[in-house]
């Protein structure tokens, strides 16, 4: 078994209006099944979702929240208005987004934007892979998948890694229930999270600082969905999510 995994070279600064899909056409050849990987940097660039702090008003609870964490209360105010929950408030801000997406500041992001600007998410991510991807396909004839990615830390462990925060035509679950181990056991609960462990691994070709790198091509893997997929399937519900439920508990204790 073999895949393989390269990433885009030569893509330029993306600005506000850029035509990802064409950028990257023009740059690689795609072929029937590939996963195109991209950074939601350059996504959100393309959409132009670039601010910066002045002029926004920070309000009571940014201005508190603000007393015990090393941000600004304009930012705080920034990340709180992309969210629609605060789980953690000190000493980092986790907010669940309106997408069900749960991170660091809303994913807003100032390295790799230009001056004292912001970068955020774009709006809808799955929204967002689709439109590429069909981009894609329509200008190469090809059948494509794209995961879009951002940089998060996790839960337990130092080290931030790749994950997908939108999907189009790949199921962010693979689910391995009813096959059976080495052994003929029955495997009762096993869903391998594939868009993460190829954000995982697409990451490590696109690293963090100036590599200039924010577009990998993973090719060789069979993923590709013939049904519409959102990355909203590997969410945990409010009801099964023991880790939200209980921060949610600390928050609300006193
Ligand atoms: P994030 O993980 O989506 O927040 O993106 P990062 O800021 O970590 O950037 C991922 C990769 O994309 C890095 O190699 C950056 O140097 C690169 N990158 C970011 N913006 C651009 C851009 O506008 N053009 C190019 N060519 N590379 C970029
Ligand atoms: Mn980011
Ligand atoms: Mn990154």
């Amino acid at each position: 078994m073999r895949f393989e995994a390269f990433a885009v070279e030569n893509i330029p600064l993306i600005k506000k209006g850029d035509d990802i899909a064409q950028v990257i056409c023009e740059r690689t050849d795609i072929l029937d099944g590939d996963i195109i990987v991209i950074a939601s940097t350059i996504v959100g660039k393309a959409e132009g979702r670039i601010f910066s702090l002045e002029g926004i008003v920070a309000g009571a609870e940014a201005v508190e929240f603000s007393k015990h964490t090393r941000f600004a209360p304009e930012f705080i105010q920034a990340v709180l208005e992309r969210s629609k929950e605060c789980l953690i408030s000190s000493p980092v801000l986790l907010v669940e987004m309106r997408t069900g997406h749960i991170c660091i500041n809303a994913g807003i992001d100032e390295s790799n934007v230009e001056g004292e600007m912001l970068l955020e998410l774009p709006a809808n991510p799955d929204a967002s892979a689709e439109y590429i991807g069909k981009r894609i396909e329509s200008s190469t004839g090809t059948q494509v998948s794209v995961i879009i990615t951002d940089t998060n830390g996790r839960a337990f462990k130092l080290g931030q890694t790749g994950v997908a925060v939108g999907v189009y035509r790949i199921h962010p679950l693979k689910d391995w229930r009813g096959q059976t181990d080495l052994f003929g056991k029955e495997l009762k609960i096993t869903e391998e999270a594939v868009v993460d462990e190829i954000a995982g691994a697409a990451n490590l070709l696109m690293g963090e600082g100036n590599g200039g790198c924010p577009v990998v091509i993973i090719r060789g893997l069979n993923l590709r969905s013939q049904e519409q997929t959102t990355v909203k399937e590997m969410y945990r519900s409010d009801e099964e999510d023991l880790i939200k439920k209980s921060l949610k508990y600390l928050r609300d204790r006193v």
